[in-house]
């Protein structure tokens, strides 16, 4: 099976110039079929200084975002030590969500060999970190009070957003 049957998105870098030392960097985000950057623009704008604001507890006085395009576009995108991508007619259903991701994996590792990971390497534009989802034995849901659900995640919140996403 080739990583061709699975549909691709724009995948895109966001950092946040907010008057530190160094910018503050976001999850990767993609757009959803038919939305355009423009239109996503301002929504991440406000997520993100929501988001960041919240978790610091202050009104921040700047919030300059870049937003950079990741050369190639891929299935899912990546967030911390977790991935996501949108449920669709292509990816319906645990199954394919699990085959789909573990030939995203693969794709990545054939372009970004662990073995020749550097400082440099992974300074360079365009690089994906995996973050662990090497490691098929990693992969798991959302925590809840029994353990871990298993991946993709079929926790409500997922359903509702229209998302899978596997944790590692
Ligand atoms: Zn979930």
């Amino acid at each position: 099976m080739t990583a061709d049957r699975w549909p691709r998105y724009a995948i895109y870098k966001l950092m946040a110039d907010v008057g530190d030392e160094h910018p503050t960097y976001f999850h990767d985000k993609m757009l959803r079929p038919g939305q355009t950057l423009a239109d996503a623009l301002p929504e991440w704008e406000e997520s993100g200084r929501a988001a960041l604001e919240r978790k610091r507890g202050v009104v921040l006085p700047k919030f300059e975002l870049t937003v950079e395009e990741y050369p190639k576009p891929r299935t899912w995108a990546c967030s911390w030590f977790a991935h996501w991508t949108f449920r669709c007619d292509e990816i319906p259903d645990a199954g394919a969500a699990l085959a789909s991701f573990q030939d995203y994996v693969w794709e990545v590792e054939r372009e970004f060999p662990p073995e020749l990971a550097s400082v440099e390497a992974v300074r360079k534009p365009g690089y994906v970190c995996l973050m662990g989802a090497e490691d098929r034995w990693r992969w798991r849901g959302a925590e809840d009070d029994g353990g871990s659900r298993e991946a993709p995640c079929d926790c409500e919140h997922c359903e509702e957003a229209g998302l899978w996403q596997i944790n590692h």
